[in-house]
């Protein structure tokens, strides 16, 4: 295994889908401890400091997002949320909250685990950005302090919206932003409600940088949640 054993908190009332979770990371190398509702769940969070914490979102006591905050009042550590495929406005309400992703149930192993190393990645070392400020994923580059783009090698004009827009999912490479987080980030905080104008934006960069803008590979839609830069 090439992962160091990093210990995850597993946050979840089913007892198959916990005894699932435990299996599959445990063969992948990571260490897991278990808690079946939300109050034990934020009392093991503090207790053993775990590496990464999956919360799911319908727990029998304590609602899932008041888990993530209950961790986020003291801590900056990696929180993937399982949720139902119906429950957007809770996944939203839980990233907002300081959850830094989801998987959605039922999820497969390969999403799993690409989720998570993304999310162990990101909390060790910010983004994947090499010494001289430059982000790559597939065949983009983004050079945060020069301001360039290139796509394919070769230079794209963004205006400076399209710039900030780009940055901002770059920095969180592989992991979900809301549509308020992008919008306070890009525009401002009194913008935050302003959803039309990501799908504006979001359209031109995909028409500037992806391959075939119907079909995007990198600029991905989460529908009801936000967007998504692929990195993997
Ligand atoms: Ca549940």
């Amino acid at each position: 295994m090439t992962n160091t054993g990093h210990l995850i908190l597993i946050v979840e009332d089913e007892p198959q889908i916990r005894h699932f979770l435990r299996t599959t990371l445990t063969a992948e190398g990571y260490r897991v401890i278990e808690a079946e509702n939300g109050q034990r769940g934020a009392l093991e969070a503090a207790t053993h400091k775990p590496d990464l914490v999956m919360v799911d979102l319908g727990l029998p006591d304590l609602d899932g997002v008041e888990v993530v905050k209950r961790i986020r009042a003291w801590s900056a550590l990696p929180i993937l949320i399982l949720s139902a495929r119906s429950a957007e406005a809770e996944k939203v309400a839980a990233l907002d909250a300081g959850a830094d992703d989801y998987v959605t149930k039922p999820f497969g192993v390969g999403e799993l685990t690409a989720r998570i190393r993304v999310a162990l990645r990101h909390a060790a070392h910010g983004a994947n950005q090499d010494a001289a400020g430059t982000l790559r994923f597939g065949n983009i580059e983004v050079d945060l302090q020069r301001r360039l783009v290139r796509s394919d090698g070769k230079d794209v004009h963004l205006t400076p919206i399209e710039f900030r827009l780009l940055g901002c999912l770059a920095k969180h490479a592989g992991m979900v932003l809301t549509h308020r987080h992008l919008l306070r980030e890009v525009w401002g905080p009194s913008h935050v409600d302003q959803s039309h104008y990501l799908r504006i934006y979001m359209k031109q960069l995909r028409h500037k940088l992806e391959p075939d803008p119907a079909r995007p590979r990198f600029l991905l839609t989460e529908t009801g949640v936000g967007y998504r830069l692929a990195s993997e």
